[in-house]
């Protein structure tokens, strides 16, 4: 079983101890609620490397806006415990708010440009909330590498960003996002859905894959490959935040044509639940759609 500890003292100390022992620390930041999708992240820590790996488990207040879903958001310790043990992490650390938050707080680490567009737009303050986070965590486990999923490809991005404007002395890898056989891609909000919704969920898939076939056979007029997105989507969701075609490394949007490369990304709301997904057109292995 891993070492379950709350205090950031506490990782600090099992951190220090494993680097003296030779180990390499390897860190995967977690809301919990742990499925397929994060425990591949920690099977790609050591496979990078990483002979001790920290999985943190902390839904952070300051990244879910007021009306988003942070007081129903699951809360699973005891079974993630258990799936980390079976994946052999070392350490799971499960700070409350307030150890995280200490009252007074008032220093956030904010990546501009970056973050302005697509979920930045939609979910104001809600990176600002991801990098002061992932800053605290780096500061406590000092990993020489954390693993990030590509599901989230904007947090990513900015991590990454972050990670290089500020000398932080870490290495980001970004895992691809991991599907249901159906093409869904796992997420902790996915339990939020019923049958019927769950159903409509896979126009996001088909829209992805219709994209990603048409830019394979040479598309590349940014309204087209939108479009195969946003029609399955609009009819199938609730409410569309946003269909994206950007640069992949910028996220500036695409011109009149894009690239050899093209981030598709896509947010929208079935009933309470809101849903992100995105692919790589030029690079990702698009969702299998069956
Ligand atoms: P979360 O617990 O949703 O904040 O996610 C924690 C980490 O797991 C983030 O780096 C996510 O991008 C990553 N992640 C979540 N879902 C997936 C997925 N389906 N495939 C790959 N990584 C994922």
């Amino acid at each position: 079983m891993p070492v379950v500890v709350h205090e950031p003292a506490a990782v600090v100390e099992a951190c220090d101890r494993a680097r003296s022992a030779g180990e390499r620390v390897g860190l995967v930041p977690t809301m919990g609620a742990l499925h397929e999708g994060h425990l591949a992240l920690i099977d790609e820590a050591r496979r990078r490397g990483a002979g001790y790996v920290v999985v943190t488990i902390f839904v952070n207040p300051l990244q879910f806006g007021p009306t988003e879903d942070f007081d129903r958001y699951p809360r699973t310790l005891d079974a993630d415990v258990a799936r980390c043990a079976e994946r052999g992490v070392s350490l799971v650390y499960a700070p409350d708010v307030r150890t995280m938050h200490p009252a007074g707080f008032q220093t956030h680490v904010v990546v501009e440009g970056l973050t302005a567009r697509l979920e930045g737009a939609h979910r104001p303050g809600h990176f600002r909330g991801v990098t002061t986070v992932v800053t605290k965590l780096f500061q406590v486990a000092q990993p020489c590498l954390a693993v990030f999923g590509r599901k989230d490809y904007q947090q990513w991005k900015t991590l990454e960003r972050m990670a290089r404007d500020l000398d932080m002395r870490v290495t980001l890898i970004g895992h691809p996002t991991v599907r249901e056989p159906d093409g869904l891609a796992l997420s902790s909000r996915n339990r939020y859905l019923g049958p019927a919704e769950r159903a409509r969920a896979l126009a996001i898939v088909r829209g992805l894959r219709a994209a990603a076939d048409a830019f394979a056979a040479g598309e590349r007029d940014t309204r087209v490959l939108e479009a195969l997105v946003r029609t399955p989507v609009t009819e199938a969701f609730d409410r569309v935040d946003y269909v994206a075609v950007t640069d992949p490394e910028t996220l500036e949007p695409s011109g009149e044509r894009t690239g050899n490369r093209a981030l598709v990304a896509v947010a929208a709301h079935i009933g309470t639940t809101r849903l992100i997904d995105n692919c790589v057109l030029g690079e990702d292995t698009p969702p299998t759609v069956p």
